[in-house]
């Protein structure tokens, strides 16, 4: 082979591997998608967040009322933010305030916590619209309080199969610290974020397997959490579910440094105290990941499910 055609051939190949590895300006090495940031109410409080933490671009998380506020956000920061809806299912005219807004580019349904069972007809009629408008749609699943009196939200996850199997055409996103416990087959009642090793054949595991419509949200204390309490086991998992991890950070931090109140100062959380979640995520991501996988989770699969320009 003539050095110039060898030169060819292997040069996309360098080119496509620099480009994983190292892009000058992202921190991560490449963009990164915040699939789970909540609309802050100070102007360009959610950007500043996104610098900091080194991320390229993030959906808003944005309550029906707020709507407004989250478009003069996405205004004033061109191309780097995309919103989601959310209403209580339980309210009368929520179904019509969830289409209103996805037709006014609305990219998803979420979150969605509520004191409702996951397979109640309120439920149920958001999994219709999500079907209808090709949208995702994200649940919070807790059961165990973060404080005294604090009631479950999207219960009955151990039949959530039903769902999954009924929905078929929903495309649904997981999170939250049930969501998250049942990575591992043993599920204590006592806490909400398990620690300690991983006993496989969880049914967040299996159900991700099994169901092409079921992805996981890795955001919170929840997802960091039981992705790091047994990382030989993560590396498995993450290698079982390529394709439908996402990466999101709900992280409540003012500077995308751990500056301000993390986690909402839950007290069962404090393990992230002082620290931004996006940034430990993304590190804990880095450290068990190849950059191809580190990619797809952080950017590639977000970009899909949610339908953003690439
Ligand atoms: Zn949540
Ligand atoms: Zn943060």
């Amino acid at each position: 082979m003539q050095r110039r055609t060898f030169l060819q051939s292997i040069l996309p190949a360098a080119a496509a591997v620099r480009q994983l590895t190292a892009q000058p300006g992202l921190p991560w090495g490449g963009p990164v998608l915040d699939t789970h940031l909540h609309l802050r109410p100070d102007a360009d409080a959610c950007f500043t967040h996104i610098q900091g933490s080194g991320v390229t671009r993030a959906v808003l998380l944005t309550a029906a009322a707020d709507e407004d506020r989250a478009k003069a956000e996405m205004e004033r920061r061109p191309g780097r933010f995309a919103r989601s809806v959310r209403a209580d299912p339980a309210l009368p005219g929520s179904g019509r305030v969830l289409r209103d807004a996805l037709r006014g580019g609305a990219v998803s349904i979420g979150e969605l916590k509520f004191h409702l069972a996951l397979d109640s007809p309120e439920m149920r009629r958001v999994y219709d619209i999500a079907a209808e408008m090709q949208v995702p749609v994200m649940m919070h699943i807790q059961t165990f309080p973060h404080f005294a009196g604090e009631l479950p939200y999207s219960t009955g996850y151990p039949q959530f199969d039903k769902m999954l199997r009924a929905h078929p055409r929903t495309n649904f996103i997981g999170h939250g610290d049930l969501f998250w416990a049942h990575i591992s087959a043993d599920v204590p009642t006592d806490r909400g974020y398990p620690a300690g090793p991983i006993r496989p054949g969880g049914l967040t595991d299996r159900w991700l397997s099994d169901f092409p419509n079921l992805y996981a949200d890795m955001s919170a204390n929840s997802g960091n959490n039981a992705l790091s309490r047994d990382t030989d086991f993560t590396r498995g998992f993450i290698g079982r579910h390529t394709g439908k991890l996402i990466f999101g950070s709900d992280c409540s931090c003012t500077d995308g440094k751990g500056g301000g109140i993390s986690q909402n100062n839950n007290p069962e959380a404090s393990r992230l105290a002082g620290k931004c979640v996006a940034r430990e995520t993304l590190g804990l991501l880095q450290r068990l990941t190849s950059p191809e996988v580190f990619r797809r989770i952080t950017w590639e699969n977000g970009i899909r499910l949610f339908k953003l320009p690439a």
